[in-house]
């Protein structure tokens, strides 16, 4: 039976690549990003789909009045199976803009094949992962093959601002429930070598040290800013890393990672002390460690240097987001991931963790086992974004296989 689903992939394989073509065609990017929304591109999903052997396909859409059509779609389209267990695939329709032109070497909108490359804007996020959900579903259809699984094909708007009239849409609609087999084709590790099961929580910090500016040449009475934050940032980065020391393999670096990064502008001048420094840092924080100890330790540092220097120091956390459960090594939809990978290829997948996210956390913040799996080449938001044919047959034959339980 495999081998029949399987042959039926490979035979739709120039279909495929038309299908990924025609959608890159048609660019779906949200208000956000001023964009006029996803409406016309899930039309024509609509219309391509609707004799592909689904036995219902609905669109769950959500209000959107900033969108010309006033709507952001999400469609979520079922084929049922043998048993009463849903295996979810969740890919998005929505694109993010092409950015510089010049840095092009295509029409972003007008897709080439090459050297079996597909370019164009979304050919990889999210448009290779749709087309492989879809066809997975049209082999078994082709192969009258009913899978093990209903297997739920959603794609959904708004991925990539946020995913309010998305994912968080079709979670508050109940279609999702704790019970389902999630997978999420959105990521790629190592080219399809990593199933992401994990996902570390993060802290953006932005520190402001207010001292006293004046003249470089007369420091007394002013409180330098510049030499406080440097002090701060020094202090606080050791206290950190030696502080959250350990590691977790699942993980890549297998710490947590405290960054000091961005640095606003003090003063135009070499010859004024500033008064007035802004200093970020990006924070990677393993699950295992609370947010509530790490914030600790930048304001107790604040706390010690405002009482060294009299100056006043303003913490504030302008993103935060506290890392999900992670899904079980032993849950269903990792098992069923791994082999029906090994069926496919020639490489046992690892399971990992990575920085943070991806749009898994709404699922797993529910406690949704679920999984992040697919094989590309991580040129998403690039210029000259492109699909590998190979990889979206690839996944393709991975989701009907699953699909088969
Ligand atoms: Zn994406």
């Amino acid at each position: 039976m495999d081998g029949k689903v399987l042959k039926k992939v490979d035979e739709n394989e120039e279909d495929m690549k038309e299908t990924l073509m025609k959608l890159i065609r048609i660019p779906a990017i949200g208000p956000d990003n001023d964009g006029e929304g996803e409406k016309e591109k899930s039309e024509l999903i609509m219309e391509i789909i609707k004799d592909f052997g689904f036995d219902s396909i609905d669109r769950v859409d959500a209000e959107d009045d900033r969108v010309p059509s006033g709507i952001r779609p999400n469609i979520v389209a079922v084929k049922e199976g043998k048993e009463d267990k849903n295996l979810i695939i969740v890919t998005h329709i929505d694109i993010v803009p092409e950015g510089d032109l010049d840095e092009w070497d295509t029409d972003p909108f007008e897709p080439e094949f090459k050297d079996g490359k597909i370019y164009g804007r979304g050919a990889e996020d999210n448009g290779q992962a749709l087309v492989s959900s879809i066809f997975a579903v049209k082999a078994l259809s082709e192969a009258g093959i009913k899978p093990h699984y209903n297997i739920k094909v959603i794609m959904v708007s708004d991925e990539e601002t946020g995913s309010e009239y998305g994912v968080e849409h079709i979670l508050e609609e109940g279609i999702i429930d704790e019970d389902d087999l999630v997978l999420v084709p959105d990521h790629s590790e190592d080219e399809g070598k990593g199933i992401e099961i994990v996902e570390k929580s993060g802290i953006w910090t932005k520190v402001e040290v207010h001292g006293k500016q004046g003249h470089a040449a007369m420091p007394g009475g002013t409180i330098n800013a510049n030499r406080i934050i440097a002090r701060y940032q020094n202090f606080v980065d050791e206290e950190l890393r030696h502080k959250f020391d350990e590691e977790d393999e699942l993980f890549s670096p297998a710490t947590s990672t405290f960054e000091p990064t961005k640095r606003l502008a003090n003063v135009p001048n070499v010859n004024s002390i500033p008064g007035k420094e802004t200093q970020f840092f990006d924070c990677r924080i393993l699950p295992s460690i609370p947010l509530n100890e790490v914030k600790k330790v930048f304001e107790n540092a604040a706390e010690q240097f405002e009482d060294e220097t009299g100056a006043r120091i303003d913490i504030e956390y302008v993103n935060e987001s506290d890392a999900p459960e992670k899904t079980p090594e032993d849950s269903e939809v990792v098992k069923k991931l791994i082999a029906a990978i090994n069926d496919v290829t020639s490489f046992k997948p690892e399971l990992v963790g990575i920085g943070g996210g991806t749009v898994a956390k709404h699922f797993r913040d529910r406690g949704i086992p679920t999984a992040v799996w697919c094989s590309n080449k991580a040129l998403a938001h690039q210029p000259n974004e492109y699909a590998v044919l190979d990889y979206i047959v690839r996944d393709c034959k991975v989701f009907a296989l699953m699909a088969m339980g």
